[in-house]
């Protein structure tokens, strides 16, 4: 059942979504690199446990490689695992690539499903990269709770929760729609310059008067 929230607790919230605003962009971008919906599906499952910058580096020649989903879909699963070998737990990201692909080319045409229920279905593919394909791809009002989201959405005092998907439940209770895909670039960056995980620079923070957790 959705929780109540204060008058109080709705205006800090807009002043830090507004704050947000004001530091960051506003408009829609993604940090991992793409060209099509399957290639952002692909690199989205690879950035499982890594980084975007090492994504990155990845995909710049996998996708010369493996240029349509039919060819990721027919990749020989050790040679595949070889190409994205520096992206960590590339047994699981392999197979789960190889069938994904199979699925796409096979159960849709090879295009990329907009429906969530249809992009959890796909293999490797949980409400974290299915979110990512609805926002970037469809902009559909949706909310990518990855690392920078769950730590520095605690340290809001957004969320006391630490599985991911009660935290985005959470959070579209909070959050205005308008601001669902903004909200994750945004705490993305606010993640990487500020409030970074090893030592947040509270004293230099523009939410600090706002935030549940400046300088603990
Ligand atoms: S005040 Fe500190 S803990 Fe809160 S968001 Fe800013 S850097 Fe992070």
């Amino acid at each position: 059942m959705a929780k109540r929230i204060s008058k109080v607790e709705r205006e800090r919230i807009n002043k830090i979504l507004e704050l947000l605003n004001q530091h960051y962009s506003t408009e829609y971008k993604c940090f991992l690199n793409y060209e099509t919906p399957w290639q952002l599906l692909i690199a989205t499952i690879l950035s499982a446990q890594c980084t975007d910058e090492r994504v990155n580096l990845v995909t710049k020649d996998l996708f010369q490689k493996y240029k349509s989903i039919e060819d990721f879909a027919n990749a020989d699963l050790k040679e595949l695992e070889k190409d994205i070998h520096s992206t960590g737990f590339y047994h699981n990201k392999a197979k789960n690539i190889i069938l994904c692909a199979r699925a796409l080319c096979v159960d849709h045409g090879g295009e990329v499903p907009r429906d969530i229920d249809e992009l959890t279905k796909l293999a490797g593919v949980g409400r974290k990269t299915a979110n990512v394909i609805r926002g970037n791809i469809y902009h559909e009002p949706s909310i990518v709770v990855d690392t920078h989201v769950k730590r520095i959405s605690n340290k809001l005092g957004f969320t006391k929760e630490d599985d991911p998907v009660k935290i985005e439940f959470e959070l579209m209770e909070k959050i205005p729609k308008e601001h669902w895909i903004l909200y994750n670039i945004q705490i993305i960056s606010h993640g990487r310059s500020i409030c970074t995980a090893r030592n947040p620079k509270c004293s230099e923070c523009f939410l600090s008067s706002l935030c549940k957790s400046a300088g603990k």
